[in-house]
């Protein structure tokens, strides 16, 4: 039950008033951030409806003097459209982990990690996968998100760095932590934009990126998920090149 005491004197007026221009100003830029949210994601959603509409426009005026565009014209009609879709799945995504409660039970972290890594390795091939597994390291998580995040950090490690460089994919546990590790060899990302990457939308060096598909939500889902199962995560420089992605839960005892 919140209490309230009348403020009686001059600096504890001062306080209040300072407190309430804070709560204000953490309110608005909240809301802004929704408004940008918004706005980044009708603009993401335009694209692909805008390339939708073309295409359509196009079958239409060229359907009988030259009906050999209508096949090309299909095909990136079901691109966009399975673009489109994705990125509707992934806002989906983002706005149920924002209002989220979770039921966290103890997971059985080596076992999980294992079998995926076993799932996973026909889908990024021939680009191969190494698994380091410490046994039997238990957390309390959600089995559906811990999976929903190693799939999302495996899927970057393939997409961000080339064939013939493996991914790892690490389990470990030292005094003070649970580590799980994906580790690539790709470009890496710059020391500057290592907490932007989490951002929603932000992609780094959009001229590199825009051959690679993606939306700049992943991450941006993983961060969440990752808060949601009490974890925290990091990206650091892997030896020579690339990055690893590290999720980390602290042993309280
Ligand atoms: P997406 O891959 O859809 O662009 P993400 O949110 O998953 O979105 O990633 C954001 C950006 O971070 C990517 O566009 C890419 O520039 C960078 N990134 C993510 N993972 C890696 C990685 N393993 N190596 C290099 N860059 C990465």
């Amino acid at each position: 039950q919140p209490t309230l005491t009348v403020p009686d004197s001059p600096r504890e007026i001062n306080d209040l008033g300072q407190a309430f221009n804070e709560l204000l100003l953490a309110q608005n830029q909240r809301l802004q951030h929704e408004r940008q949210f918004i706005s980044d994601a009708s603009h993401e959603l335009r694209t692909p409806i805008a390339a939708i509409r073309g295409n359509l426009s196009l079958i239409r005026r060229r359907r009988d003097a030259h009906p050999e565009v209508i096949p090309e014209s299909l095909d990136f009609i079901d691109e966009e459209s399975l673009r489109m879709q994705h990125l509707i799945e992934n806002l989906l995504h983002l706005s149920r982990a924002d209002r989220a409660k979770i039921e966290l039970s103890d997971q059985d972290l080596s076992y999980l990690v294992l079998q995926l890594g076993e799932h996973y390795q026909p889908t990024l091939a021939p680009q191969l996968l190494q698994v380091n597994v410490d046994p039997n390291i238990h957390v309390k998580g959600n089995a559906e998100m811990l999976q929903q995040i190693v799939v999302a950090l495996l899927d970057n490690a393939h997409k961000y760095s080339p064939d013939d460089q493996p991914i790892t994919l690490s389990l470990h546990q030292t005094a003070q932590t649970i580590d799980l590790a994906i580790a690539d060899h790709g470009e890496g990302i710059p020391d500057d934009q290592k907490n932007a990457v989490f951002q929603r939308f932000y992609r780094v060096d959009q001229s590199r990126s825009q051959a690679i598909e993606g939306s700049g939500l992943g991450l941006a889902i993983v961060q969440q998920l990752v808060a949601l199962n009490q974890a925290t995560i990091k990206i650091t420089n892997n030896h020579p090149q690339g990055s690893i992605f590290t999720v980390s839960w602290q042993l309280s005892d």
